[in-house]
């Protein structure tokens, strides 16, 4: 399957909602990217560039899929050959700025001082609120 994959920062021009509407199986779709849910052994998810498919393994709970798919469609769209530890990095950031919704964010910032609950409340992981707070701060 041929596929003219294209740079994708600007995620707005998708039309995809951030935060908890925002949704990465939506997103693959959008980039033309195979999403193939199967048993893998060593990772949670992977992305195939010359395939222009994205693994997730099916011992994840739903919405943990939904965190690693988030991360692999960063892949994806920033058109990233391989999983080198900068690239890790911008998949997180990718990832968090779809997952995380500024003005929720700015809500919760308001009442919650304490980042294990602002975590739990925005239904991310540690590492993608704190790879949020790096982009911003970039
Ligand atoms: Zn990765």
């Amino acid at each position: 399957m041929q596929r003219t994959p294209t740079q994708r920062w600007d995620t707005t021009s998708l039309n995809l909602p951030r935060g908890r509407a925002y949704d990465p199986w939506e997103h693959a779709e959008q980039l033309g990217i195979e999403v193939v849910v199967r048993r893998l052994r060593t990772a949670n998810g992977r992305y195939f560039p010359e395939y222009g498919q994205i693994l997730i393994s099916d011992k994840l709970r739903v919405g943990r899929q939904r965190l690693v798919l988030s991360h692999e469609v960063g892949h994806a769209a920033l058109l990233h050959p391989d999983d080198r530890p900068k690239h890790e990095k911008q998949a997180d950031q990718f990832a968090a700025r779809n997952l995380i919704c500024p003005d929720e964010l700015a809500d919760l910032y308001e009442w919650c001082p304490d980042e294990r609950r602002i975590v739990a409340e925005l239904g991310v992981t540690t590492t993608l609120f704190r790879a949020y707070v790096l982009s911003q701060a970039a």
